[in-house]
């Protein structure tokens, strides 16, 4: 077992380190670099985004043959984790959701000549891009079965008709992956298609406002009216949405566990200053036991969650599917970050429950986590299958 990272691994996340320190934490504490949702300005994005290309870190995801920086799994999971260690930090280097699923899964899944339609121009940062599976209720959400958005076969075209809910960046999108029901099949009755933002038959009905900041585009309610999608826009085989679905949410749950250990190392190394700081004269608060009991439960649920993502990363790496282990890096990962960020809030008194620091921030986006891809009780459920049919080879290390 060698936990040690490359060189090249280690340089890329040194340089990553120095990026986000030198321009994009000091954003942060400006005001103007704000927009009305709480995110980072388009404008300063772009220039940052200019900044990252040439500095050489540019969708580490992508091969190198399309114009990313071709990183194993757990490169990845090593340079994201620095990067969301400013709140802005992922979408600078083309690793923001649900961009970056949409390149994974389509570099995996497209043909050739849809990547150079869909793909590329996501990788060069001329577009962004959304993930339409989610709809309000009746419909689709923890269940895959409840689909009710249809697609329907017209010769070489399909119709969609239906609803969709909660897609996030849909109101910047410009290409959306959508998944829609094309049988009644239960395991083959989904299928994958792409659309462009400018064919008629479809519209943003709202976006929904949520309780925490929002990502560029926000989650938005679709709705579908008669789309005309050419076959030549269907991904995979005609029955295999849910297959393409499970390859993107395998990796896409983990670079959100990726992202989510950045946020939680920053909220602790802002608390770790505060207490450092805050001296009475005689005591820092981080000679109090009771501090101290704080900071290490959260220092160690942090590598507990770095670990459990390094593991999968890993795994991911050997062509394994990785189902349990990013199951589990998914509820553990989510509830280090709340963990991580309310123990930071309580250390830094009123300060951190105040806009003076990003926490109050962190605090509202963290609670989403346990919600997105796959709601934490899913993925326990999913655990428990496994460990029913796998018993004690489940914590097998090979
Ligand atoms: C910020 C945000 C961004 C999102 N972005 C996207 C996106 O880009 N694209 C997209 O398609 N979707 C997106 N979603 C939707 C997200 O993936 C769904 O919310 C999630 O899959 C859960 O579905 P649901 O909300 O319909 O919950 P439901 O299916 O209604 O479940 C509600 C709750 O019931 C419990 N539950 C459900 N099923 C079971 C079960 N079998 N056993 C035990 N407990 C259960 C869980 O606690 C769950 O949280 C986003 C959601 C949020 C909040």
């Amino acid at each position: 077992m060698d936990f040690a990272l490359s060189p090249e691994i280690r340089d890329v996340q040194q340089r990553v380190r120095r990026f986000v320190h030198e321009h994009v934490l000091p954003l942060e504490v400006d005001p103007q670099a704000y927009d009305e949702h709480e995110n980072l300005r388009i404008e300063r994005l772009d220039a940052l985004r200019d900044k990252a290309r040439t500095a050489g870190l540019w969708a580490p995801q992508m091969p190198r043959a399309r114009g990313g920086m071709g990183l194993p799994t757990i490169g990845l999971a090593s340079c994201y984790e620095e990067m969301n260690r400013s709140i802005f930090g992922p979408a600078v280097f083309n690793c923001a959701a649900p961009d970056d699923g949409n390149m994974i899964v389509l570099n995996r899944t497209a043909t050739e000549a849809q990547k150079e339609r869909w793909l590329q121009p996501i990788i060069d940062g001329k577009v962004r891009s959304a993930f339409a599976m989610t709809e309000p209720a009746p419909g689709v959400g923890s269940d895959p079965a409840m689909m009710h958005t249809t697609a329907t076969r017209r010769g070489q075209h399909w119709v969609v008709s239906g609803r969709k809910w909660f897609i996030t960046g849909a109101d910047e999108a410009r290409h959306f992956i959508l998944i829609a029901r094309t049988s009644g099949d239960r395991r083959k009755g989904l299928t994958a298609f792409l659309f462009d933002r400018d064919q008629p038959g479809w519209q943003i009905a709202r976006r929904i406002p949520i309780m925490g900041p929002e990502e560029h585009g926000g989650h938005c309610e679709l709705v579908f009216d008669g789309l005309e999608i050419p076959d030549e826009n269907r991904l995979m085989e005609v029955g295999e949405g849910l297959k393409l679905t499970e390859i993107r949410l395998g990796t896409a749950r983990l670079t959100h566990c990726m992202r989510w250990l950045g946020l939680a190392r920053r909220s602790l190394e802002i608390a770790a200053e505060h207490v450092d700081a805050r001296d009475n004269g005689r005591h820092k608060l981080a000679a109090r036991e009771g501090v101290q009991w704080m900071l290490g439960e959260a220092a160690m649920q942090i590598q507990v969650g770095r670990l459990l993502t390094m593991h999968a990363a890993w795994k991911l790496d050997q062509g394994d599917d990785a189902r349990k282990e990013v199951s589990m890096a998914k509820i553990a990962v989510a509830d280090v970050l709340q963990t991580a960020v309310d123990t930071a809030i309580q250390l830094c008194g009123s300060k951190g429950y105040s806009k003076d620091t990003p926490l109050e921030w962190i605090y509202r986006y963290a609670r989403q986590a346990r919600l997105v891809d796959g709601a934490s009780e899913l993925h326990k459920m999913i655990l428990a299958r496994h460990f029913l049919s796998e018993r004690s080879r489940l914590w097998r290390w090979d």
